[in-house]
């Protein structure tokens, strides 16, 4: 059996970042200090699992509003506005770790609404990073991930109107959506806002799924950039699966395999790769 790694496979860049500063703060603080974080810095329940043993909190946006004086971490993909100014204002220590693909379209949807532009997001409205996107414009932004939300938009046709993405964007899906939104309204202005990582291994992803008789997609079923190179996968190759330890790999049947093929989720770490292939190469 021939395994194939995808070379964009492991923690990405604003994952690696956070892991860094969290790991060093969690190493300089006093024993008995927590550290609060309002919701996971990432999703990745074991290494959530191992600095919760460490003195981190997880606490929710209302738990959030509470909090004085205290040291605070903002996860990868942002939280809303109101939340962050309170966080400030009630003495607490912010250590921000929005990842700067996610801080970019918090500056942009800024930009735009001061412009006065219908502002559009392709992306989950129930997702983190998208409710954290929305709360920068002071007037009602829209947020759509179908056709149908398209037929329901009401938006002004006498502005003009601006179309961001959620980072972790299906990027064929949502060029549909922009060819779309680019009939209906004159001047439409689209800025691409899918980050890099995901673009990488959206389309590694869809090119080694094409070739491979299993595909195996490391990550948690939570993370939106993970599940959505599943269902890339799904598109090409019926064998593929989604799985975040070595024991789920047990259970799969791998028989007639010649080529398996490995990507992950941006909140998996090399790790993972590395334990799930020694037992590929092992079992089968
Ligand atoms: S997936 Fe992209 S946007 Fe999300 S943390 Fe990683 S680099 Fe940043």
């Amino acid at each position: 059996m021939e395994i194939k790694i995808a070379k964009h496979a492991g923690f990405c860049f604003g994952v690696k970042r956070a892991i860094e500063i969290v790991d060093n703060l969690i190493r300089e603080k006093n024993k008995s200090q927590n550290i609060y974080s309002v919701g996971a810095i990432i999703h990745n329940e074991n290494v959530i699992n191992e600095y919760k043993k460490n003195g981190m909190i997880i606490i929710d946006e209302d738990e959030a509003k509470k909090l004085k004086n205290e040291i605070v971490i903002i996860r990868t993909h942002g939280i809303e506005k109101d939340i962050y100014d309170l966080l400030i204002k009630n003495n607490n220590k912010v250590i921000d770790l929005t990842c700067p693909y996610v801080k970019k379209i918090h500056n942009l949807v800024i930009e735009y609404d001061n412009k006065n532009y219908n502002i559009i997001i392709i992306g989950d409205k129930n997702h983190a990073e998208v409710k954290g996107i929305v709360s920068y414009a002071t007037k009602a932004v829209s947020v759509i991930s179908d056709e149908k939300d398209i037929e329901n938009l009401k938006i002004s046709r006498d502005l003009k109107t601006v179309v961001f993405f959620q980072t972790t964007s299906n990027i064929k899906k949502s060029k549909k959506l922009v060819d779309i939104l680019k009939k209906l309204f004159y001047n439409c202005l689209v800025v691409d806002t899918i980050c890099k990582v995901t673009f990488d291994r959206q389309n590694e992803v869809y090119e080694l799924s094409k070739n491979s008789d299993v595909m195996l997609i490391l990550g948690s079923s939570t993370s939106s950039n993970t599940k959505k190179l599943y269902d890339i996968s799904m598109s090409n190759c019926e064998r593929s699966y989604l799985i975040n330890d070595v024991e789920s790999l047990k259970n799969l049947d791998l028989s007639n395999v010649n080529i398996l093929s490995i990507c992950t989720g941006a909140s998996t770490p090399n790790e993972l790769i590395e334990e799930i292939v020694l037992h590929a190469r092992a079992k089968f």
